[in-house]
């Protein structure tokens, strides 16, 4: 891992994402864990996540709503990189969140449902979600289970 090639990504991150506030509440269902999820990331920014809160909801980031993703993505992508490899769940579950299921699973790249996230963010920000995924595909164990390249074409192109 090159880490000024680690650091350029994080600042690029920082720069293309304003913190805000998503409109709450940040998750729609009332099962356990949208209620989780609620107490842990709703009213805060992404700058004020806790990290033992995003810890907790590592693989929470499919149920949130499309505008509390946007929000709150910078979150996760910031605290994946205290450790870009395959032992991190916070690292494996947003990669997931950003290119849909695992190779091997029924993959489809034209995944309707994140491209509609994706149309949420600018281009400057789909830019820091493509320069992420170009980071993770420099890992290993990472490429082998994820299609970040195809996910980086295609979903945040
Ligand atoms: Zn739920």
């Amino acid at each position: 891992m090159d880490s000024e090639a680690a650091r350029n990504v994080w600042n690029e991150i920082v720069d293309a994402f304003p913190p805000v506030t998503p409109s709450q509440p940040v998750t729609l269902c009332d099962c356990e864990e949208c209620l989780e999820v609620r107490a842990n990331l709703g009213h805060v920014a992404w700058n004020h996540v806790l990290p033992p809160a995003i810890e907790h909801c590592f693989g929470s980031l499919p149920p949130l709503t499309d505008e509390s993703f946007h929000a709150l993505l910078p979150a996760y992508l910031l605290h994946a990189f205290a450790d870009l490899g395959d032992h991190n769940k916070v690292f494996e579950w947003t990669l997931y969140s950003l290119c849909g299921p695992e190779d091997g699973a029924d993959h489809d790249p034209e995944d309707a449902g994140l491209r509609e996230k994706a149309m949420l963010f600018s281009p400057e920000q789909r830019r820091a979600v493509r320069s992420f995924l170009f980071l993770a595909g420099s890992v290993r164990e990472i490429r082998e289970q994820h299609d970040v390249m195809g996910a980086a074409a295609t979903i945040w192109r």
